[in-house]
Formats: C-alpha cells, structure tokens, sequence
C-alpha cells in the first residue's frame, strides 16, 4: 500500500462529516492513525463500534498530541472551547483544519489562538446531508462536490497542497477562495434556502390543526422537499446564522425586495412580470444541471426520502 498521506489525524468533533472523512481515510489509507475527540462518551462508543478510529478521547488535547493534522468537525459555536483546550498541545509544523460552513470566522477567531509555528488551513467541504451523528456518515458524501479553501495571504504552501490533496484523494474538486467572498456565496446558495425552508415549515407548523393535517398529507406539491431541509440539525444552523449574520442579512435585504415585487405583481395581476421572472429563474436550473450540481447526495443503499 501506498505511504499514507497524514502519519496521525485527529478529527475533533465526529458527526456526519467527521465520520465521513475518517471513512474515507480508512477506505484509502490516507491516515497511519485516526486519533478522535467528542463531547460525549456515547459517541466516542459508536466511533469504536463502526471502526472509525485507532484511538479516541475525550480531550481534545490528548486526541491532537503529536498529529500532522487536526480537522475540527463540530459546529461553530465548540470551535473556541476545543481550540482552547487543544492548542497547547499541538506539535511545531501541525495543520489544522476544520470543515465548518462559514470560513471568514474562523480566519479571525481561531487564527490568534494558534501557537506559532502550524499551520491554519479552513476548508468548507460543500456536501450535506439533513442526517447528524457518526453513524449518517458515508465515504461517497464528497464525490463530485466542491471543496472550498480559505487559507490567509502568505499561508505555508506545502500545508495547503497537503490539505487540498487530502479531500482530492475524497472525490472533491478543490478551489482557492478568499473567505468573505465564499461566505456572501454560500448565503445565496446554502443558508438563504436553508432560512427560507425553516420560515416555510416555521408557518406550517402554526397553522389550525386541521389545515395542517391536509398539508402533509398533500406534501408532495413542494412542500416535502422543505421539510427535507428544514429537518436540519438546528445548532448547527442556529451557529450558521450568528456566525454569517453580514452576508445573510446583505442577501436577505435583496430576497425581501425581489419578493416584494412579485408579491406586488400577483396582487395587480401583472401576468408578464411573473412570466419573465420564472422564465428568467429557468436558466439558473440549467446552469444547476449543466455543472452536474442538480442530485443530492445519498447514503449507498438509501432510496433517498
Ligand atoms: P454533527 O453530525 O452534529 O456532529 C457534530 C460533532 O461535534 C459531534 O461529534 C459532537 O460530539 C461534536 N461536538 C458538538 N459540540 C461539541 C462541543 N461543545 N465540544 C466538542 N465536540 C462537540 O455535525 P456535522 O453535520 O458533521 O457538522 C459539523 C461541521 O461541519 C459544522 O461546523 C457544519 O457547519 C459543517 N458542515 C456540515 C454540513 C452538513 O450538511 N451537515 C456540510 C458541510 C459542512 P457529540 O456527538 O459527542 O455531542
């Protein structure tokens, strides 16, 4: 077998993505030893259970001692109580990564408490599921997806080659990008939709008992594909909001105009400007299809709900 990529990994937090690397780390031998860190010990049981790890702890110093790398895959609100605890313990020339959905915090926030000396490399792994926990994870998660890198101007080179080959070697098409252009882009494409479904769900969910019995039951009109999304994990989302508040407020301002108009054209029955913006809308879906965007990932063996 090939030299593994990384001697030692730590991923500190395993859910669905953590779980989702370190499956996809054993399957190629990208890791010598997967070292893993949690909150709680039931996880840490199950990461034992399904083979995830070599060696697990619930302190995330004790997970990082000695790695060449650590990924942080928890949600952004454990980010600066695990940096906290593992930075001290992280050896000279170490990388540290995370998978997190906003990128420019984490430049400002978790970059001053690294000791001199490793390396930060950010990384947005663009692929999800609305499942949570190790045991939703899956190694095909990443393939074909984008993966997003925000390193800081001047960061080590071989530290980011080495980062962008670990998700390659997943099946994901890397890219460079500055961290505030990647956080006003996924406030269009991911946490926009994500607001928009928890709203939609949020209004049917208040409705007199027996209106809402018949929306479920007629679900397939489109509703269903909201509750999908808005079936979310809520800290993991609640941190995504208070994390990206300037880019989901900036897009949010530029939805409410657009919504308004249509909403304005409705009530005056102004057939054409409906028309021309759904007409309009259909680009972008081919645009969608055309980059091979348009399948949602799914478990092998799911028949996708
Ligand atoms: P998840 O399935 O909910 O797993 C979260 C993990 O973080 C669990 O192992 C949990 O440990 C640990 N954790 C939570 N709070 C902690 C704390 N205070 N201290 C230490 N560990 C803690 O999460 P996920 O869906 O994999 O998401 C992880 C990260 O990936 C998030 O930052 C998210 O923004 C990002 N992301 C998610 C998706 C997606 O679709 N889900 C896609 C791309 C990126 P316990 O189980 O022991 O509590």
């Amino acid at each position: 077998m090939d030299k593994p990529l990384f001697q030692r990994v730590a991923l500190v937090g395993i859910g669905l993505i953590g779980s989702s690397l370190a499956r996809v780390m054993r399957r190629d031998g990208l890791a010598g030893h997967i070292a893993v860190s949690a909150r709680t010990q039931k996880t840490l049981d199950t990461v034992v259970r399904l083979g995830l790890a070599d060696s697990v702890s619930l302190d995330a110093a004790e997970a990082v001692r000695d790695v060449d790398l650590v990924v942080i895959c928890t949600p952004h609100s454990a980010y600066r109580t695990v940096v906290q605890t593992f930075a001290p313990a992280l050896k000279q020339g170490a990388i540290v990564s995370d998978v997190g959905s906003v990128k420019k915090v984490v430049l400002d926030e978790i970059a001053p408490m690294l000791p001199a000396g490793v390396h930060l490399v950010p990384t947005h792994p663009i692929a999800g599921t609305e499942h949570s926990g190790p045991e939703a994870g899956f190694a095909e998660l990443f393939e074909n997806r984008w993966c997003v890198l925000t390193p800081a101007p001047g960061t080590d080179a071989n530290a980011v080659a080495r980062v962008r080959q670990l998700w390659q070697r997943a099946g994901m098409r890397v890219e460079i990008m500055e961290a505030e252009r990647h956080d006003l882009v996924l406030a269009i494409t991911s946490h926009l939709p994500h607001l928009i479904s928890y709203t939609i769900v949020g209004t049917a969910t208040d409705l007199e008992a027996w209106l809402k019995n018949e929306v479920i039951k007629f679900s397939a009109g489109g509703f269903r594909d909201f509750t999908r999304i808005a079936a979310s994990d809520p800290t993991m989302w609640r941190d995504i909001f208070l994390v990206n508040k300037e880019a989901v407020l900036e897009v949010l301002g530029r939805f409410t105009e657009d919504l308004t108009a249509l909403q304005r054209a409705i009530r005056r029955n102004e057939g054409d400007i409906l028309f021309d913006a759904f007409t309009r809308t259909r680009e972008i879906r081919r645009g969608v299809i055309d980059a091979q965007q348009h399948v949602a990932p799914k478990k092998p063996g799911e028949n996708g709900k």
